[in-house]
């Protein structure tokens, strides 16, 4: 039976391969995560918390929280190029809902957009009205459907959900 032999500069070489291939991994990582905002402040909640108020009737799910000057601050990544209306509405319910359960009203929020920059939303009194007026809005609606709407989810759905703790429904 021949023998397989590998050249020990050959082994060397593959080394160094390894090793510049791992260094332009972590560059790439670095890259991506500036870009998308994640090397401003620490991360307080990472896509992880249901934020709900059964107050006002709202709840949404930050993509991520960050403290900054000591304040939690929301972020929503998008794709697209530009801050549309509708994603600042989406900030203001975060900025409300945190407001709500931390007793601190953020003075802004961002919007991460898809190449790369970091959009100031402010938390002005008028977008907290105008998400305010949209939930008034929409709450005969959403009271209609939670008494039409009947589910039965399997358990194992349910313990991951980040609403249970809210829901009439849930099981296991
Ligand atoms: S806990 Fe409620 S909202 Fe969540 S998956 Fe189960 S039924 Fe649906």
């Amino acid at each position: 039976m021949r023998e397989l032999l590998i050249p020990l500069p050959w082994i060397g070489g593959m080394a160094v391969a390894v090793l510049v291939i791992g260094f332009l991994l972590i560059l790439s990582g670095r890259s991506i995560r500036r870009r998308r905002g994640l090397t401003k402040g620490r991360t307080l909640d990472l896509d992880g918390q249901t934020l709900f108020s059964a107050r006002l009737g709202l709840a949404g799910r930050p993509d991520r929280i960050v403290e900054e000057d000591g304040l939690p601050i929301p972020e929503e990544w998008k794709s697209s190029r530009r801050v549309h209306d509708s994603y600042r509405a989406q900030l203001g319910t975060y900025l409300i809902l945190i407001e709500e359960e931390t007793s601190i009203r953020p003075p802004h929020g961002y919007v991460v957009l898809g190449d790369g920059p970091r959009e100031k939303v402010k938390n002005t009194d008028e977008l907290r009205a105008r998400v305010l007026a949209i939930a008034d809005q929409i709450r005969p609606a959403k009271r209609q459907m939670a008494e039409i709407i009947q589910v039965r989810q399997p358990a194992a759905k349910c313990r991951g959900c980040g609403v249970r703790g809210a829901c009439s429904q849930r099981r296991g």
